[in-house]
């Protein structure tokens, strides 16, 4: 049975040296068992009632996968794609073709991201349907929106310059501007709360919330048993680590414990369900790909550790985890996970926080 750790110092030590992390080769290999991939306007059946729906994405993460679920006298759109033209069209398409004969009841979103939430608001005022979604991700959707203090570019680059970032890798940030309230196409008034081990009873099936964070405040992953089923949102990725970013408005929060406690969590369905991920192809093989994200961690854990020999900001640390070139977007993303991983290892002990007269933040070696 699953027990929820606490922030101790001791316990997450123990995560570090957790034996999953050698046992990668005791599990059942990943495995990808679709060939085929949907096209534009395209719901392909991947399980009895299942649909795949691929849109395009702007980014170097190029697409997001949405998911049909069938019912006897509708369907549920599960997550909705970003505010494009494309997407739009791209959705007409799909419900001109696969939901002319049955109404579509809901809409689902997983987290408020707005590849995910982008267009619930345009699509639930078309169908005339509601969203059903966690109030952590609905009002973390509305403070963005509304740029809230410390929701907002002011909040976001004053945190990153207290953690190192320097003042032209700043300014661009700061004259970037906001970019939710673009990405999404307004956003529903009105809300139907999920939360944590509700049952949906969605055609002839019953689909679980399975809540997880770190990746986005309160994120619902949806587990269906009879069909051994995940779709997993963001919280598991086949091939990609899912970005878990410390925020403004929770400075010295613990995301990525948080994150790899939900991760190890869902090591507790069968190690052949079948992953609908949101990014990348349908998987089996849980446990294999959740022990790679451990390991993964762990290997990012050891590299600052040993970095932190003198004390070093999380701007310092930048390069110890991205080899690469990074832009504006993707600087942003890459402070957030380096203040996640040092603020992980304070809570670990391993790491001891600094500060010095102007108020940046270092971290050294214990
Ligand atoms: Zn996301």
């Amino acid at each position: 049975m699953f027990v929820r750790r606490s922030n101790l110092a001791a316990q997450r030590n123990e995560l570090i040296t957790f034996p999953v992390f050698n046992q990668l080769k005791l599990f059942e290999p990943i495995t990808y068992p679709f060939e085929q991939q949907p096209g534009t306007g395209e719901a392909l059946e991947i399980a009895p009632g299942v649909r795949w729906v691929r849109m395009p994405l702007p980014f170097e993460l190029n697409h997001i996968n949405l998911w049909l679920l069938e019912e006897d006298d509708g369907w549920t759109i599960v997550d909705t794609g970003l505010n494009l033209d494309d997407i739009k069209a791209n959705w007409e398409a799909v419900l001109d073709t696969h939901c002319r004969e049955k109404p579509v009841k809901r809409i689902i979103v997983t987290h408020c991201h707005p590849d995910h939430l982008g267009l619930a608001r345009w699509l639930g005022d078309k169908l005339k349907v509601g969203t059903w979604i966690t109030q952590g991700e609905m009002l973390n959707a509305y403070a963005w929106f509304h740029q809230l203090p410390n929701y907002d570019v002011d909040g976001m680059v004053g945190f990153f310059r207290r953690h190192g970032l320097d003042p032209a890798r700043a300014d661009t940030l700061f004259h970037r501007g906001p970019t939710y309230r673009g990405r999404v196409d307004g956003l529903p008034t009105e809300y139907r709360r999920l939360i944590e081990d509700d049952l949906l009873r969605i055609g002839s099936k019953d689909w679980r919330v399975i809540v997880g964070y770190g990746h986005s405040p309160e994120h619902a992953s949806l587990y269906c048993a009879e069909l051994n089923v995940l779709i997993s949102g963001d919280m598991l990725l086949p091939r990609i680590s899912t970005n878990v970013s410390a925020m403004s408005s929770n400075p010295d929060g613990d995301p990525l414990g948080w994150f790899l406690d939900a991760v190890e969590r869902l090591t507790e369905l069968p190690d052949d369900t079948l992953v609908l991920p949101s990014h990348g192809r349908p998987f089996r093989g849980i446990h294999a790909r959740a022990a790679q994200l451990a390991e993964h961690h762990r290997e990012r854990f050891e590299a600052l550790v040993a970095a932190c020999d003198t004390p070093k900001s999380a701007c310092d640390l930048i390069t110890t985890l991205f080899k690469r070139d990074l832009d504006a977007h993707q600087i942003m993303f890459a402070m957030g996970e380096s203040i996640a991983h040092l603020n992980y290892l304070e809570h670990a002990g391993r790491l001891r926080r600094t500060q010095d007269a102007s108020g940046v933040f270092r971290f050294v070696a214990i």
